[in-house]
């Protein structure tokens, strides 16, 4: 590199780039991890010195972000992919959601989302292939209430992403109240290859706890066969990495996409899912015939609601006290009723029924819905015991007959 960056000339030398069109916007496409389509992509700046040399993000980024002046960089970013987009939709090409790098300093811009909106207007860019990337670490940035800030982006219609989410100290609880579509999972999880037993534990809880809150999940930085099979098992919806495309000049993005387009075969779901996808469509397909699924644990008196739509006019706790939610059941039902329902659930009768060799119980009862009507339903408890600890298990499944 001809010059060296530092906090004395950087300010000075990054509104020359602006001007000098030195800052280049890279793209690096994410795919699907089922089908290896694409399905969106990240910018990335860059910055090529007039000499020719290019100069990657951990050069600048940081001496930017310590002088203020890294808004600057983002909002240029941001309006290029705008400009890319409205370029994509006019040549009537393939368009994806691109997202794009916002420092935690946005947090503290006054009009932050109006001037996100304003932008993707002039460019008439529909928001939905608009994303914000924000790492982590703005989720614990001082003075700012973070939840206002990225519920009022998510409300203009922008969708929000979580970045490098495992690279620092993030605090699920926050992560649990923002309201974010997207949470990339750093690649520094995925630094031992996903071979190691530890870092394979650590993956499956975080994609289960995303799926949870309903986030697509993004891992970031895969370069190996190895990491994506583990990944495809864990659900990992999008794939960023090297192994797939690096990030790439503008007009390499425009060309993989033109190819992506041309390539029509449909690859059959059946032929390249992994294990979680298909759990995933088995669990589907039973709660589409059985709005209520709890897995108890009757040795310890605990059960925990998996799906649960509204069966009563009174709300129940998702998971608890397995004898409180027989109670709770009982005094939805019909009032003849009510004897049959906690008899037949009554914990210490199925425990003996296990033990005799009872395997699954089944009874209908009248239970009175929201509208104050009484409809029947029908409950099927399916014991087993936990092959960790012995314990005994119920699976129960219900649904209405009439
Ligand atoms: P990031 O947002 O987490 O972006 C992902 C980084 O991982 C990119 O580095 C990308 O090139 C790199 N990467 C992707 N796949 C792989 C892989 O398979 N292996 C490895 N080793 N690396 C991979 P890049 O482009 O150097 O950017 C570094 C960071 O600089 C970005 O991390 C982001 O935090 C920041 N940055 C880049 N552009 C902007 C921007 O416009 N605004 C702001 N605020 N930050 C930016
Ligand atoms: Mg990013
Ligand atoms: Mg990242």
């Amino acid at each position: 590199m001809a010059i060296e960056l530092n906090k004395e000339n950087i300010a000075g030398l990054i509104e020359k780039a602006f001007e000098n069109h030195e800052i280049k916007v890279y793209y690096q496409p994410k795919f699907s991890a089922v089908n290896s389509k694409i399905m969106g992509a990240e910018a990335l700046a860059r910055w090529q010195m007039s000499d020719g040399v290019m100069i990657s993000p951990a050069m600048f980024v940081p001496l930017l972000e310590e002088l203020g002046l890294i808004i600057d960089l983002d909002w240029y970013v941001f309006r290029e992919v705008c400009r890319f987009i409205a370029d994509e939709r006019k040549a009537g090409g393939k368009v994806v959601t691109v997202s794009s790098n916002f420092s935690r300093f946005h947090a503290r811009e006054a009009d932050f989302t109006k001037k996100l909106s304003e932008i993707a207007d002039e460019y008439n860019v529909p928001r939905k292939y608009l994303e914000v990337e924000i790492t982590e670490s703005a989720l614990a940035f001082e003075g700012v209430d973070i939840i206002d800030f990225v519920s009022s982006i998510k409300d203009a219609g922008f969708a929000i992403s979580i970045d490098d989410f495992g690279s620092g100290l993030s605090s699920l609880n926050f992560v649990k109240d923002v309201p974010a579509s997207e949470l990339k999972i750093d690649k520094s999880l995925l630094s031992h290859n996903c071979e190691n037993e530890k870092e394979r534990i650590v993956l499956e809880a975080i994609f289960e706890f995303a799926h949870r809150l309903n986030m697509t999940t993004v891992a970031e930085g895969v370069e190996t066969k190895e990491q994506l099979g583990f990944l495809r098992t864990c659900g990992c919806e999008l794939i960023q990495g090297y192994l797939f495309a690096k990030p790439m000049p503008e007009e390499d993005f425009r060309n993989i996409l033109l190819q992506s387009e041309k390539t029509t075969e449909t690859e059959d779901i059946l032929l390249v899912q992994s294990p979680a996808t298909a759990s995933q469509l088995l669990l589907d397909a039973v709660f589409t015939e059985y709005p209520l699924v709890i897995m108890s644990n009757l040795s310890r008196n605990s059960f925990y609601m998996m799906a649960y739509e509204n069966f009563s006019t009174r709300s129940c706790p998702s998971t608890g006290v397995y004898t409180e939610l027989i109670v709770h059941g009982a005094s939805t039902m019909y009032p003849d009723d009510q004897k049959l329902f906690s008899d037949t659930f009554d914990i210490d009768d199925q425990i003996k029924a296990y033990e005799r060799g009872e395997r699954t119980r089944r009874v209908v009862t009248r239970q009175l819905g929201d509208d104050g009507i009484y409809r029947k339903v029908e409950t099927t408890n399916y014991y087993m015991k936990n092959p960790n600890s012995d314990d005994i298990l119920a699976i129960t499944l219900s649904h209405a007959v009439e």
